[in-house]
């Protein structure tokens, strides 16, 4: 197999991108401006441009712009989302408060918006409603854990919600702003709010026709581990995904690919393996606890490759793997495909579970563990009489005592299960001198 590297826009490209887009209005203000007004004017406008350039920017930082997200990962991509989302949230709730020019009426004799902030009665509307409605849609997406909605319904009013805030915003800037009726500024905003839109309906409507086109079958459904099942596709077209292991999926059962209702999970198969192709799944809710009755013979859509989650394109003298429950997933196809490629480096793995009955593919990793060099570690919470591997979670102790006493500067760390076990590992791996920068981790969960 050609060794493959991750595709995406580099971290440092990224921010230096970002940043010129979400400034760039302040510079075309600048250059373009009338007359200068009070400090605290100007500086509000200013908080409002960046919000707005801001919001349009979140739309292509959700996570599913591969260019975005390719090198990155999606874990960071999400927490970026997140982050920024509350300061441009930040910067919108303040901006109305800092005025000092009078409200009122635009006055014909006042072009540059000197004497008035020139709001009519229809931008003002607008700017209420987008001020509120831009706090509910982030308060909402903080507590979505604990609203009584499913988790596809608060996504597609999530991104309802986007649509229609940035169309609000688009308005009051457009028709109140007095930096944003410059013609160049207007052609910033179509130009940001052409990405933004295209961004989204590229997934919710590009996508599933392409989608169409390249359906799945799905071949075997069955249980692997205590409410853990093997799910196998073959693709129709005879051509296998072009993907590295380690990198995860979207995934819709059904008829068509045109519904909103997919889920992210890792591919456990190895790119050898194709066109079939495996995913882990463990009964978590309603989607995947209904997973084991797929019948063979339904349709499946992925949109995939995505994540970075894969030694591929990365140097490493040794590998070590850290599992936690189906954090196994993507960490199987790994070890599948160093083994089909029979890869000679040192490799560890650390796989933790409760109990003996949730352990995925034991006699396989037996087998690996014969042919390779690999030393594998089970960890079991809640271990049975007679257990010989490790006890206890996968705290320091177990890790101090499973990993490669001394492993050379160029070994890489992966890490994957639930948000919580993985920012657990990441202290514990800290705590052992392991450089962050030789740490990689897919959470299974973006909060
Ligand atoms: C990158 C990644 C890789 C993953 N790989 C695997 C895997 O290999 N095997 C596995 O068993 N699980 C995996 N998961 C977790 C899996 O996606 C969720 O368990 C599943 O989506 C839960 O759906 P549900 O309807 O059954 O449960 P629910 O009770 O509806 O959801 C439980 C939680 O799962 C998350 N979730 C639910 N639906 C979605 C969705 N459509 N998109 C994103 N998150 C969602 C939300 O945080 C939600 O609170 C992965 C998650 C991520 C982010």
């Amino acid at each position: 197999m050609p060794e493959r590297s991750l595709r995406g826009i580099p971290a440092p490209v990224l921010l230096v991108l970002y940043l010129a887009v979400a400034l760039a209005p302040l510079g075309i203000a600048y250059v373009r401006g009338g007359p200068s007004r009070p400090f605290l004017d100007d500086f509000s406008s200013a908080l409002a441009l960046v919000a707005f350039a801001m919001m349009l920017m979140e739309f292509v930082a959700s996570g599913r712009v591969k260019t975005v997200s390719g090198r990155i990962g999606i874990d960071l991509t999400m927490r970026y989302h997140q982050l920024l989302a509350r300061a441009l949230l930040a910067f919108a709730l303040i901006h109305p408060f800092l005025y000092t020019t009078p409200m009122g009426y635009p006055l014909p004799w006042d072009e540059t918006g000197q004497l008035r902030l020139g709001l009519d009665g229809a931008s003002i509307a607008t700017g209420v409603l987008a001020w509120i409605l831009l706090a509910v849609l982030v308060v909402m997406a903080i507590w979505r854990r604990r609203l009584p909605f499913r988790y596809e319904s608060w996504r597609g009013s999530h991104a309802l919600l986007s649509v229609v805030v940035s169309g609000l915003v688009a308005h009051h800037a457009l028709a109140a702003g007095r930096y944003s009726q410059d013609p160049v500024m207007v052609g910033f905003w179509i130009v940001l709010l052409a990405v933004a839109v295209l961004s989204l309906g590229y997934v919710y409507t590009l996508r599933p026709v392409l989608q169409a086109r390249d359906a799945y079958e799905v071949t075997a459904v069955e249980p692997v581990a205590e409410r853990t099942w093997e799910v196998r596709l073959r693709a129709l077209s005879g051509e296998g995904l072009a993907f590295m292991p380690g990198q995860f999926a979207w995934l819709k059962l059904g008829r068509h690919p045109y519904r909103i209702t997919e889920h992210p999970f890792s591919i456990a198969s190895a790119p050898q393996e194709s066109p079939d192709i495996r995913f882990l799944i463990k009964e978590a809710g309603d989607f995947t606890g209904r997973i084991g009755e797929t019948e063979t013979g339904a349709r499946a859509y992925l949109d995939a490759p995505h994540g970075n989650f894969t030694y591929m394109g990365r140097e490493a003298e040794g590998l070590v793997f850290i599992a936690g429950g189906v954090g196994i997933a993507p960490i199987l196809s790994m070890l599948r495909a160093l083994r089909a490629a029979a890869d000679p480096r040192p490799m560890t793995l650390v796989y933790g579970n409760r109990h003996a009955g949730q352990i995925v593919a034991r006699d396989e990793l037996a087998a690996i563990r014969q042919e390779m060099k690999l030393d594998l570690r089970h960890v079991l919470g809640e271990p049975p009489e007679g257990w010989r591997g490790e006890r206890g979670q996968l705290d320091q102790r177990t890790l101090a005592h499973c990993l490669p006493p001394r492993p050379g500067e160029g070994w890489l760390y992966f890490v994957c299960g639930p948000g919580p076990m993985i920012d657990a590992v990441e202290d514990h791996l800290a705590a052992l001198d392991i450089p962050a920068s030789s740490i990689i981790s897919e959470k299974f969960d973006y909060d």
